[in-house]
């Protein structure tokens, strides 16, 4: 026997929600318990979370929150909206009992949201089914870092990923649209490494013709620093980026640039369906990584759920349509009755969008980014 959720005709939905569709899950009532193990029609187990824990942000790069839609009129989601800390960490241990072993925080940008270590304590405490904890790591453009680093690896945090997008000031300034420098992400970024958030992977998304002069310049600032750069395919998520196959530069002349000056060799991943490429400094300078979404597609290997910043389950990062997990929890729902909605999900996830992106798809509507978190 299966039940839906009631439907909440009589609620006022703030505009900001009512800007992506989405539906209740389905329970069915003859769920067995979490095993650990959650795969899809594909074969994907489920094995890594990504919770957006706000939808604002203190930047505006070109590719991701352009002002033009981004502007001073945009409404973002009403605190109400937010899922809570401890909302956050009840899906989260679900989560984690059906087979999460790394849980990433993003946003937005989520060192705005107050209270972030908090979160982060909280958890901090959960445990996989063997007892071990699980990998906690957080993106961020870096702005608050070297004012949050320590308390932050005191809650709990493991490692960080810093957004960098160029090492030239002004170019830099250019792409986050709001003139921030580029001194203080390093500020942040050296906080973050002697606080022993390490490795600091910091990513570059590679636009050609905006940025990709600094794909040189930035490989040699951080050769032999211990940071891990990772260059991204600009990719057409959202419906504002204005994205054309024509801006996006492959990563195999990414790493035919770096090659021809520091000689560079392939290294094995770190583990089945990791999806940046590793090569490492022939001269013993540490790696580079390169994430190829638009050329070479890891759909076969992809495990990650998206939980949005007001609890909308999306299975794919290109998903048109997200599942309402906020209104199991804020609703008499208990948490094997949560868990088998989102085994459901997943058992019926089909996602491979990246192998079939065409010019058409690219102008499907999608959810943006900044709302549903890298
Ligand atoms: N604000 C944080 C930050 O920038 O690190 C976290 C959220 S941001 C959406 C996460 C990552 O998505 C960033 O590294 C950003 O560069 C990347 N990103 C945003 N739009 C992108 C696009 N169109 N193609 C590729 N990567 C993109
Ligand atoms: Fe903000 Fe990150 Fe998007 Fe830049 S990429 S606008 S820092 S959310
Ligand atoms: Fe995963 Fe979707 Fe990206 Fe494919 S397109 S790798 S299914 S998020």
């Amino acid at each position: 026997m299966r039940f839906g959720v009631p439907q909440m005709t009589e609620r006022i939905i703030p505009i900001a929600e009512a800007r992506y569709p989405t539906r209740p899950p389905v329970i069915p009532a003859d769920a067995a318990p979490a095993s650990g193990l959650l795969l899809d029609t594909r074969g994907r187990r489920l094995h890594d979370l990504r919770l957006s824990v706000t939808d604002r942000c203190n930047f505006r790069c070109t590719y991701c929150m352009p002002k033009s839609v981004f502007g001073t009129d945009y409404a973002f989601l009403p605190q109400t909206s937010l899922l809570s800390f401890e909302e956050l960490t009840r899906i989260a241990r679900i989560f984690v009992a059906h087979g999460v072993e790394k849980i990433r925080l993003t946003g937005g940008e989520p060192l705005l949201r107050r209270g972030i270590e908090t979160l982060i304590g909280m958890l901090a405490e959960l445990r996989t089914p063997q007892g071990v904890p699980v990998d906690l790591t957080l993106t961020t453009n870096a702005t608050l870092l070297a004012r949050k680093a320590k308390a932050l690896r005191k809650a709990g945090l493991h490692r960080i990923t810093v957004s960098l997008d160029a090492i030239d000031d002004a170019i830099f300034r250019q792409m986050n649209d709001v003139d921030f420098p580029v001194a203080d992400v390093l500020e942040g970024i050296d906080a973050a490494a002697a606080e022993g958030l390490l490795p600091v992977k910091v990513n570059m998304v590679v636009r050609r013709g905006v940025n990709d002069s600094q794909i040189l310049p930035m490989a040699k600032h951080f050769r032999g620093t211990g940071h891990i750069l990772r260059f991204i395919e600009f990719m057409d998520v959202g419906a504002s980026n204005g994205w054309k196959m024509d801006e996006v530069l492959p990563s195999g002349d990414v790493i035919q640039r770096i090659n021809a000056v520091f000689p560079l060799a392939p290294i094995d991943p770190n583990y089945g369906g990791e999806v940046a490429e590793r090569w490492r400094y022939q001269d013993g300078a540490g790696e580079v990584g390169v994430i190829s979404s638009v050329t070479r597609p890891f759909c076969a290997e992809c495990t990650r759920a998206r939980v949005s910043t007001e609890g909308r389950l999306y299975t794919c990062l290109f998903a048109t349509e997200g599942h309402d997990l906020r209104t199991l929890l804020r609703g008499n729902y208990s948490d094997d009755q949560i868990s088998a909605a989102i085994a459901n999900l997943w058992n019926q996830r089909s996602d491979r969008y990246s192998e079939i992106r065409s010019d058409a798809t690219a102008g499907l509507r999608r959810i943006e980014m900044s709302y549903i978190g890298g």
